[in-house]
């Protein structure tokens, strides 16, 4: 991100998403006002280019790097890893503002940020959920929504150009286990008051049904957790509180005991205790290795790995390997999540191998057993209706996700030119009648590999990719340095091309491939003529003999070592 970008115009707020425009994840929105810049959420999205070594993807932080010294906080709408995943990330890169989230949240982000030893490098500002947050040029109150993890709110923003509403990720639940009912009241008096611009989710906008409450699980596993004859493991996001505190207040009254496998989710327990949630809990939970004690039929474990994560509990127990814990005949395994897309084949592995052991298996495409977190058409209309946005920008979803959202925003009374599609990256800028895109970023993600957390460069990730598909061959000669003669070689050496056991002839013949241009390249070197380039001639003829051949075009590197 070298190019300047359009300098801020006065009396405008610059609305910049460097994520969560275009894909679902590494939500992060920029909101900038004279010499205030205040960033809504930091996080991560998760890679499907894990076979290349990405973990996972951030925002490009280079935009705000570069204004460091205006950003007054980050404001976080709520613990999912797609909206606080990127605050270690955020924070090496330079970033130093305070963090506001809410108590539980924080105590997320914390752990984050002790994982990524950064504890001390910033302050977190706790506010409890309807307190407002006051900066030079911006007041944000937080209200409170329905979603799949607690302490969810919207964002309600005074900015000196008008009132700006992020709805965060919601739904809206007529009975949320934990929470309040979303309070359409203050969106309706919001609206009433005039709302300028609209952020909304648009994670569900292609379902037409309302979205199912989340104590509807209570009854469904109340059901599956009376009739189970043996052991019971639930697996669901290891930071669904709501959901685990179904399960341990289910356990309480059938008394069965609970036991936790896996860190992300025994962590998340702690987390969650500590911030008043999961009051049943101490009555049910046992240690994993303490399951052995009780009758089969009188277990639940709690399971992360939903999404079947190499290395996960669920994972682990899927194919028999879990040190502490195996299903079997009897046994039902619920998977209580979503997949999120890319997973599919893992998971659909994962099912198998607990069918093969003998266990039931529960999963969404065959029983209702989970319940989305993100409102659906008809919510995101009455979202709309409420607020009566002079402006709409459709965020959290894919680019159809986007455009069906702002569809639906124009039918729902927005002017069509002001429901606006936006992408990561688009620089935006606001007035009380105006909303326009002024300029763009072309790069807003950085890849990063592993939990150390190194970003490769798109360059590295295209040598692997390349390398991976079509493999790579070595030609190695040894040249006088004086007499620029050839001492030795050449040896040719290819990986993840063909096996040397198998096809060393197509070696042998690359071989000789090598020596006719050696040979050129010696009889011009007695002649008073320009040299062939050497290295490069070796590499073309050995790309052109081996795409002939085996009909791939190989990576080739010659090299020639000169004494
Ligand atoms: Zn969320």
């Amino acid at each position: 991100m070298n190019k300047e970008i359009k300098k801020l115009s006065k009396d405008k707020l610059r609305i910049l998403p460097l994520g969560g425009l275009g894909e679902i994840g590494m939500n992060a929105l920029v909101l900038e006002y004279d010499e205030e810049i205040i960033l809504v959420d930091c996080g991560l999205l998760f890679s499907d280019l894990e076979y290349f070594g990405v973990e996972f993807i951030i925002p490009d932080f280079t935009y705000l790097i570069e204004r460091k010294d205006k950003i007054k906080g980050i404001v976080i709408t709520h613990g999912h890893e797609d909206h606080i995943g990127a605050i270690p990330f955020a924070l090496k890169a330079g970033i130093h503002a305070p963090i506001y989230a809410s108590p539980f949240t924080s105590l997320l982000i914390q752990e984050r940020l002790r994982d990524h030893g950064l504890a001390d490098r910033t302050e977190i500002k706790t506010f409890q959920v309807g307190d407002l947050i006051k900066f030079k040029h911006f007041k944000i109150k937080t209200v409170s929504v329905n979603h799949s993890i607690v302490e969810s709110v919207a964002l309600f923003i005074d900015t000196p150009v008008g009132k700006v509403v992020h709805t965060g990720d919601f739904k809206v639940d007529p009975t949320p286990f934990y929470g309040k009912q979303l309070e359409k009241k203050i969106f309706e008096e919001a609206g009433k008051n005039g709302v300028l611009l609209l952020l909304s989710d648009s994670t569900n906008v292609e379902r037409e049904q309302h979205s199912i409450s989340e104590s509807y699980i209570y009854k469904k596993f109340s059901e599956l957790f009376d009739d189970a004859k043996g052991l019971i493991l639930v697996s669901m996001f290891a930071s669904n509180i709501g959901r685990m505190g179904q399960v341990f207040d289910l356990a309480k009254k059938l008394k069965k005991k609970v036991a936790v496998a896996g860190r992300s989710m025994d962590q998340n327990i702690k987390h969650a205790i500590e911030a008043g949630y999961l009051k049943t809990a101490s009555k049910s939970l046992i240690a994993l290795d303490d399951l052995n004690s009780y009758n089969r039929d009188k277990m639940i474990v709690l399971s992360s790995g939903s999404q079947a994560e190499i290395g996960s509990a669920l994972f682990r127990i899927g194919i028999g390997e879990h040190r502490q814990l195996s299903v079997g005949e009897g046994d039902l395994v619920i998977l209580s999540s979503r997949y999120i897309p890319g997973n599919e084949k893992a998971i659909g592995r994962m099912i198998n191998s607990f069918f093969k052991q003998g266990a039931e298996v529960l999963y969404e495409a065959i029983e209702d057993i989970h319940v989305s977190g993100h409102a659906t058409a008809p919510e995101l209309k009455q979202m709309l209706k409420w607020v009566r946005p002079k402006f709409f920008i459709p965020v959290h979803g894919e680019y159809r996700h986007l455009v069906h959202h702002a569809r639906l925003a124009q039918s729902c009374g927005v002017d069509s030119q002001n429901a606006f599609i936006a992408i990561n990256g688009d620089v935006l800028e606001l007035t009380e009648n105006s909303l326009e895109k002024v300029d763009h970023l072309e790069d807003t993600r950085v890849l990063i590999e592993g939990r150390a957390g190194n970003d490769i460069s798109r360059l590295v990730l295209k040598d692997r990719r390349q390398l991976g598909e079509k493999g790579v061959v070595f030609s190695l000669l040894v040249r006088n340095q004086k007499s620029q003669e050839i001492l030795s070689g050449p040896e040719i050496i290819s990986r993840g091309l063909v096996h040397e056991n198998q096809e060393g002839w197509l070696v042998e013949e690359a071989k000789k491939q090598v020596i006719r241009v050696v040979k050129e390249y010696e009889s011009q070197l007695h002649q008073n003529v320009q040299l062939i380039d050497l290295q490069e001639t070796i590499r073309l003829e050995l790309r052109r003999f081996f795409n002939k051949n085996i009909g791939k075009k190989p990576i080739v590197l010659p090299i020639i070592l000169d004494l």
